[in-house]
């Protein structure tokens, strides 16, 4: 590494995810360029080694493998998460691997806890980014945490994916089989999304584990009337398509409470308990908690108010992107971007040049947000598309899906790496279809 005088000023970046990586990646090939280098270091922290794509993490929760074995968790691991060492320049960016415990915007100092040593760090930095993503949020829904499995991080993905074929395992040889009731709880893009992927995962258990089939049964649960956040229209298109994949739809149906073996939900004003022998909730996420607690307001349902600079009202050395960011909606200012990996790399690769203005004390730029496309796989290959009010359906979008995907892929990799990259993951959720 270069070593850096003891007067070098640090830009924090906190989070290596679609936000945070991205403006790592900007800073790094702009800095030198700005003749910044010398006396500034780009620090990026991350509690997780990897830089995960979140769209794909259905896929890595419901992949079929013949064995589970902890060859084949790695392989699911690396179709969904890269080593953030491998995506930066480690001559010009230092990556910590740590957990922010707290930061104090007025002394501007960050706090770490670091793996390796076990002991805690204080940073200071004249610039700082936030980008710390979101987390589950349950909702004080009682019992929820305890008898479900989130699907947020790589690690929840596998949790999903080797519990359930332990689920089978274990009840495969009983005669006769018991019935088994998978719910998704959360019809949302990801519940929906896993909802469907999961009838392919499930008949390639039931032929590995002679399980008979009409004995699996799949619920997907929302408290709302619609799903996916794709109108009236789109749900209906969901309904038709999760009709052929036998999985069954509750609609308006608020989720009371949750236990190992059942799931109370309200609808038409009455109690009804469904069973439920696998959980997954993928109901909702809160802005971090810490960004929450040394940031958030009521207004900002926890995030951190920022100007169209993407840059903290109330401490102008600090930025926020992605879920960290409370940014409105031009269309409708009452409303907040939604929480999607599109906005948040988009920001980031924004806000990494932004710095650069602020550093040199140049004008900041404004940030004007593009229009997010929904894009819903929906089991096999075949997906619905949202674009302003306008929806599609089919094969060709699912393809298209799997363009979008290797377009990131090129953004943050070198170009033969990227290929790679994407060819074997393409390969590993292709069996299920
Ligand atoms: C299952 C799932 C599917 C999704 N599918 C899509 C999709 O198809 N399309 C889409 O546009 N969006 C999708 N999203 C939303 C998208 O992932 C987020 O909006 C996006 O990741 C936000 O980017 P970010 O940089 O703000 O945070 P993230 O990408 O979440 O990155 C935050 C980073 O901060 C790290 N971190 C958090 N707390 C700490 C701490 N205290 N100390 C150190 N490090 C910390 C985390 O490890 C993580 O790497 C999906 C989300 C999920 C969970």
């Amino acid at each position: 590494m270069v070593s850096k005088k003891a007067t070098t000023k640090n830009i924090i970046i906190l989070g290596a995810g679609f936000g945070g990586l991205n403006v790592a990646q900007v800073l790094q090939k702009n800095l030198s360029q700005a003749a910044l280098a010398e006396s500034h270091k780009i620090i990026l922290i991350d509690k997780s080694p990897y830089h995960v794509y979140t769209a794909n993490l259905y896929e890595t929760a419901t992949a079929y493998a013949k064995k589970i074995t902890p060859d084949c968790q790695r392989i699911l691991k690396e179709s969904v998460a890269i080593p953030i060492t491998e995506l930066i320049d480690n001559k010009k960016v230092t990556f910590i691997n740590a957990e922010v415990l707290s930061i104090n915007p007025e002394k501007r100092e960050i706090e770490l806890k670091t793996h390796r040593q076990k002991t805690d760090k204080l940073l200071n930095y004249e610039v700082l980014i936030l980008a710390l993503g979101a987390a589950t949020n349950y909702f004080n829904i009682p019992d929820l945490k305890e008898n479900s499995l989130p699907l947020k991080t790589i690690e929840d993905a596998l949790k999903i994916n080797c519990g359930l074929n332990q689920h089978f395992l274990y009840n495969y040889k009983k005669t006769p089989p018991p019935k088994v009731a998978i719910t998704i709880m959360g019809g949302g893009a990801t519940g929906v999304e896993t909802a469907a992927e999961m009838r392919g995962f499930l008949n390639h258990l039931a032929k590995k584990y002679h399980y008979p089939k009409e004995k699996i049964k799949i619920k997907l649960i929302e408290a709302g009337q619609t799903l996916a956040g794709l109108g009236e229209k789109g749900t209906e298109i969901i309904k038709k398509r999760f009709k052929k994949l036998a999985i069954d739809i509750h609609l308006n149906s608020p989720i009371q409470e949750v236990t190992k073996n059942s799931i109370t939900i309200e609808s038409n004003h009455q109690k009804k308990v469904l069973p439920s022998n696998f959980a997954i909730w993928t109901g909702g996420v809160m802005v971090s908690p810490l960004v929450q607690r040394v940031f958030g307001t009521e207004k900002t349902r926890g995030a951190i108010e920022i100007n169209e600079h993407l840059q903290s009202i109330k401490y102008p050395e600090i930025f926020a992107i992605g879920d960290n960011a409370y940014f409105t909606d031009p269309k409708d200012i009452t409303k907040r971007l939604p929480l999607l990996a599109q906005i948040a790399f988009r920001q980031g690769r924004f806000l990494g040049k932004n710095i650069l203005n602020y550093l040199n004390k140049k004008p900041l730029k404004n940030y004007h947000p593009a229009s997010p496309i929904y894009l819903l796989p929906i089991g096999g290959r075949f997906a619905i598309m949202k674009i302003g009010n306008h929806l599609f359906k089919g094969r060709l979008l699912w393809y298209l899906r799997r363009l979008i995907d290797l377009r990131y892929s090129l953004l943050i990799l070198p170009f033969f790496k990227a290929l790679r990259k994407w060819l074997f993951s393409h390969k590993i959720f292709l069996k299920n279809d």
